[in-house]
């Protein structure tokens, strides 16, 4: 997707704090922080919103969210942490290419 942030930074073409990277998922650190470990785990493959998965995502939807707690206990979050999946401009979702927020070690955003 051409104009998309996130592809962008899966090409290179924009900036990011990389953590971890394979064939078809990206992690790093979110550019505004809610968190004091705050890590946005993204496909590199554009889908734009859980909404947009089918049948064939659900492997790497599985990937994807089996590596928060890797990526926890990798930055310290020994005690917890949060994952989130905002979807839709309701959901408060802002970049429409799917992601999982990591959360944690210390203040969190407010749960509903
Ligand atoms: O779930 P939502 O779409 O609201 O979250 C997008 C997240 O992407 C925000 O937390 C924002 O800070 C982050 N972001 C980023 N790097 C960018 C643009 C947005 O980490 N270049």
């Amino acid at each position: 997707m051409n104009d998309c942030i996130f592809c962008k930074i899966v090409a290179g073409q924009l900036p990011s704090k990389q953590v971890f990277e394979n064939d078809e998922l990206l992690v790093f650190h979110d550019i505004h922080p809610a968190a004091p470990v705050h890590l946005l785990i993204i496909p590199k493959v554009h889908i734009a919103s859980l909404v947009e998965c089918k049948a064939q995502h659900e492997g790497l939807l599985g990937r994807m969210l089996l590596l928060a707690p890797r990526l926890a206990r990798e930055h310290g979050l020994n005690d917890g942490f949060r994952t989130s999946i905002n979807t839709g401009r309701g959901g408060g979702q802002e970049v429409f290419h799917l992601h999982i927020h990591v959360f944690g070690g210390g203040k969190m955003p407010h749960l509903i």
